[in-house]
């Protein structure tokens, strides 16, 4: 857990995310909350809790922005892994395996995005 100070809308935003390692577009926490508080006020939110190391994003295959938590130490520390969307039921997650960063003579790469699509556990049949 960062040090973004626990407000109302920080702390409802956060329980989305406990307890489920799922990830949630910007879209559907917009959405979600759209009785409680402002689109700019969610966007601001998920920057903070980024930042402070608490959500991390990525984007997703329709090219909306994903939020995830690190929901544990070990994930913290595979810092950069892939992610993985269900083409069936759109639910989307993080990978529990690391990514190494190819080196490319005369680039200078800093980080890389990865998502897998396919089918989920649930959906595969
Ligand atoms: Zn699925
Ligand atoms: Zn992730």
């Amino acid at each position: 857990m960062g040090i973004t100070r626990k407000t109302k809308s920080v702390k409802a935003l956060l329980e989305v995310f406990e307890g489920c390692n799922a990830a949630m577009s910007t879209t559907a926490l917009i959405e979600k909350f759209k009785h409680q508080m402002n689109r700019s006020t969610v966007y601001r939110i998920l920057e903070r809790l980024e930042d402070d190391g608490t959500l991390h994003s990525f984007i997703g295959k329709d090219g909306l922005k994903w939020y995830a938590p690190y929901t544990s130490e070990q994930q913290e520390e595979l810092g950069l892994h892939p992610h993985f969307q269900c083409e069936d039921c759109g639910k989307t997650e993080c990978l529990p395996i690391s990514i190494q960063i190819p080196e490319v003579e005369a680039y200078n790469i800093n980080t890389a995005s990865i998502l897998l699509t396919g089918k989920c556990k649930d959906c595969e049949d």
